[in-house]
């Protein structure tokens, strides 16, 4: 029997590699219900995925902020079970605090914590019912740690973190697993698709020197470390499919293979400064701080 894996934000990046991979076992493991919130951006999935059998692949409507959207998808899974649930929607928010408006960190909220939970929400009863499952959630570095402009991307992805932990501890006595693959930068269409103040915006204009020139240094670091150490989403896959094979799945997978130094640095001390300096260093370095 198919393991049925549902997984959300499958129009792009990591959740559309995860689909294809899955659909495309060799020994046909998986039944993949790819998910996504606007059906008309399902092309390249299917051009990843038009020589696969059709009884691997289902792609299906599913909007993580609209609990209809997601209740019409569960109830279109045909097998009525869902052994494998992958969280991945997530969107980002970049910029100054000072200029973020109350509805987009609303917004990044809504689809990172509250997509996520309603998502699993959605599909624990079935789970717990059957005393079987296994939960992933993408994750991110800026659910370990702080990162500046990224205040409440950062804030709702340390959210998942907390929940996450806390489910997990309870589903043990469910024989559900929880995961999260926790990843630093990955080649996707991330960047395309985050809400990001730019440069030259007017609601920049009220913000301080200072903090502009900062922002301008962290753009920079931004890009060039997307350009130089971003992983590949098969990477990232690789990972997923590890934790989906485990008998045993861990809690958290870091998809570079060990926890980064500086989410190491910060775990060591518990003051907070070290990891604070530290970062302020990488970030923004030709300034003397
Ligand atoms: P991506 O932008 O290519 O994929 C995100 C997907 O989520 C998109 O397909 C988007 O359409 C979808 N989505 C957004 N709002 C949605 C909604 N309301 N309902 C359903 N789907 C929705 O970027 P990605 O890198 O593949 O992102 C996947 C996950 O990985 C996100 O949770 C992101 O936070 C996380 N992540 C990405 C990076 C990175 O550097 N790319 C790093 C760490 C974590």
């Amino acid at each position: 029997e198919k393991k049925v894996v549902l997984i959300t934000g499958c129009s792009s990046g990591i959740g559309l590699s995860l689909a294809v991979r899955l659909a495309s076992d060799p020994d046909k493991t998986f039944k993949v219900y790819a998910t996504m919130r606007n059906l008309a951006k399902k092309e390249r999935l299917i051009e990843c995925v038009k020589s696969l059998h059709k009884d691997t692949l289902d792609i299906l409507q599913m909007d993580v902020t609209s609990w209809q959207s997601i209740l019409d998808a569960r109830d279109r899974v045909v097998e009525k079970r869902v052994d494998i649930l992958v969280c991945n929607a997530g969107v980002g928010l970049m910029g100054p605090l000072e200029v973020q408006s109350l509805d987009s960190m609303r917004q990044i909220l809504e689809v990172n914590l509250f997509g996520t939970i309603q998502t699993i929400q959605a599909f624990l009863p079935g789970m717990k019912a059957r005393g079987q499952g296994h939960i992933l959630v993408t994750g991110s570095t800026g659910g370990l740690q702080g990162l500046p402009f990224n205040e409440v991307y950062c804030a709702s992805k340390f959210a998942i973190e907390g929940a996450c932990e806390s489910l997990a501890i309870l589903l043990q006595h469910f024989n559900i697993h929880v995961s999260l693959v926790e990843c630093g930068p990955v080649n996707t269409d991330f960047l395309v698709n985050l809400q990001k103040a730019e440069l030259g915006d007017t609601s920049l204009q009220q913000v301080d020197d200072l903090t502009l020139n900062l922002y301008e240094k962290y753009l920079q670091h931004c890009g060039s470390v997307f350009q130089n150490a971003a992983q590949d989403t098969e990477d990232i896959v690789k990972v997923f499919l590890e934790a989906i094979q485990s008998p045993s799945p861990a809690f958290r997978y870091f998809t570079s293979g060990d926890v980064p130094p500086l989410t190491k640095l910060k775990a060591t001390e518990p003051g907070g400064s070290r990891y604070i300096n530290a970062l302020s260093k990488t970030m923004f370095s030709s300034e003397e701080q």
